[in-house]
């Protein structure tokens, strides 16, 4: 019908408002290794670049039990980790919500929280660490905590600012290995929190020792609630970790490499190069911190369900959308509810090749509050629906490119090409990369791999690069990681 042309007409020129070219990839990319520069020369910029005192990566002959938690979003996870040494592992792990009060009330109130869950996980599986005759022997472990955090040591880091829709003021500046080991004595356990970790440091470790190749992991990504990426850098590129006047505690300088956590999510704040629709804009006016974390606001999970949910308001506007069928949208449903649609919905439109678009109009039933919606309002979102995680998976590639640029790891793969004997395989940049939208969204990684061959002829260094690379999900990643990084402790 006239009606669902102009419909389709519209929705897919919404769609085109997160068309992503490669010429500002590219721009992407050349601004990313600049604020990378800069965060490695100072404390205190853009992207913050931060020391974590972690200065090897495993290569999976590790061994031991260790005990993880995870804060890093969605949910609190408490896990115990076996590693046998051959580069696998058994894990124990219970998951639960993070009430969402507790998120925005006391530090007291949310650690008290994770010490209880860390106490009933542990009289359930590790009990024998109560019995006298083991005189209560201390678990170690590693706490993973991905908000920004000014690490001093291993076990020691101050809260610089929550994100994620985390807001407690009076746990800014406090260590939070202290605040949680604190709660942990209060109730008597036999643990003991032994290293600060963040899941992309997690991320790295977990696929470094799982990884099949030799060489070790290079970067670990995470692509879920949020989204952040830790990497292998050499000492003399991190020249803030020489300035006196800063307070980076000691750390052991004989491998000659530290990883580094980028909190790339506050990746051009300043937003420079980032692109920007009047659906970001709503988005960041409507978030705790508008302003801070614009490349995480248009890559992760926590933001792509509200960001569709702006775009359907949109195509909305004229009346075009549900109309004229006896069908009905829910006025005070959540269409109408800022943060009420969840980024799986993306994943589940984009995997629908039904026909008659069956799954999109169920969830749009069920989710969205729109009832009986048209094979026509359906396809209407899908275009934005593609849209969207396009230009999400397309800007992941710009934090991989510059990595693998800067640090030097493609000069190496190149060289090691050129020497290599015919037939004779070179060993690939390994990335480990972990959270839901990478790992459910469809097509995820096959756009973000055409973004890096967009790129190949417009940024210096670049030729090539897009076969280069190996992507492999760490699964479990921050619990095993935690675990290594505990061992290390
Ligand atoms: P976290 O990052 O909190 O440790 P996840 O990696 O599971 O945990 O990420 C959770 C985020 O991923 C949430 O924002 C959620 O909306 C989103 N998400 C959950 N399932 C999917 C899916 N199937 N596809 C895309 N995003 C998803």
């Amino acid at each position: 019908s006239d009606r669902e042309e102009a419909l389709l007409a519209k929705a897919r020129s919404i769609g085109a408002e997160f068309v992503y070219e490669p010429e500002y990839v590219a721009k992407g990319v050349r601004e990313y290794l600049n604020l990378m520069e800069q965060g490695l020369k100072q404390p205190k910029q853009a992207m913050t670049m931060i020391p974590t005192y972690v200065t090897a990566v495993p290569n999976g002959t590790e061994k031991g039990v260790y005990l993880a938690v995870d804060l890093g979003g969605t949910n609190f996870r408490v896990c115990s980790i076996h590693l046998h040494g051959d580069s696998k592992f058994t894990l124990t792990q219970a998951k639960t919500p993070i009430p969402k009060e507790l998120m925005t009330g006391t530090s007291k109130g949310l650690f008290s929280f994770l010490a209880k869950q860390i106490e009933d996980f542990v009289k359930k599986h590790h009990s024998d660490h109560f019995e006298p005759e083991t005189s209560y022997s201390q678990l170690k472990l590693g706490f993973t905590f991905s908000f920004p955090v000014e690490q001093v040591a291993l076990n020691k880091g101050y809260l610089i600012r929550w994100t994620k829709g985390f807001d407690i003021q009076d746990a800014i500046g406090k260590d939070v290995c202290e605040l949680l080991q604190t709660e942990i004595d209060a109730l008597g356990l036999p643990v003991r929190v032994v290293a600060l970790v963040n899941d992309t440091v997690g991320t790295l470790m977990a696929r470094s020792y799982t990884s099949p190749g030799k060489a070790g992991t290079l970067l670990g990504a995470i692509f879920g609630t949020g989204t952040n990426g830790a990497y292998v850098e050499k000492l003399p590129r991190i020249p803030k970790l020489f300035n006196k006047t800063e307070n980076y505690g000691e750390y052991d300088s004989s491998s000659g490499v530290m990883v580094i956590n980028t909190e790339w999510g506050a990746f051009d704040n300043a937003m420079k190069v980032l692109p920007d629709t009047p659906y970001d804009r709503a988005l960041d006016k409507n978030s705790v911190n508008p302003g801070m974390q614009m490349f995480e606001k248009r890559v992760s999970g926590m933001f792509l369900g509200e960001i569709l949910r702006n775009a359907i308001v949109a195509l909305m506007d004229d009346g075009l959308f549900n109309m004229g069928h006896g069908t009905s949208i829910d006025e005070n449903g959540p269409l109408f509810t800022p943060w009420s649609i969840d980024t799986s919905a993306l994943s589940t439109i984009q995997a629908d090749y039904t026909s008659s678009y069956s799954l999109t109009k169920q969830l749009l039933e069920r989710d969205m509050g729109v009832s009986a919606a048209s094979t026509g309002d359906a396809m209407a979102v899908k275009a934005l629906v593609y849209g969207i995680g396009k230009r999400s998976a397309r800007l992941s590639a710009i934090p991989i490119a510059a990595t693998a640029i800067a640090t030097g790891a493609y000069e190496n793969y190149k060289q090691a090409k050129a020497e290599a004997k015919e037939g004779e395989e070179v060993e690939k940049i390994d990335i480990g990369v972990d959270g839901s939208v990478v790992e459910y969204y469809p097509g995820f990684e096959r756009y973000l791999r055409e973004a890096l061959r967009d790129i190949q002829p417009l940024v210096a260094g670049a030729a090539g690069l897009e076969e280069a690379i190996r992507i492999g999900i760490a699964k479990d990643g921050s619990g095993v990681g935690a675990a290594l990084i505990a061992l290390v402790a």
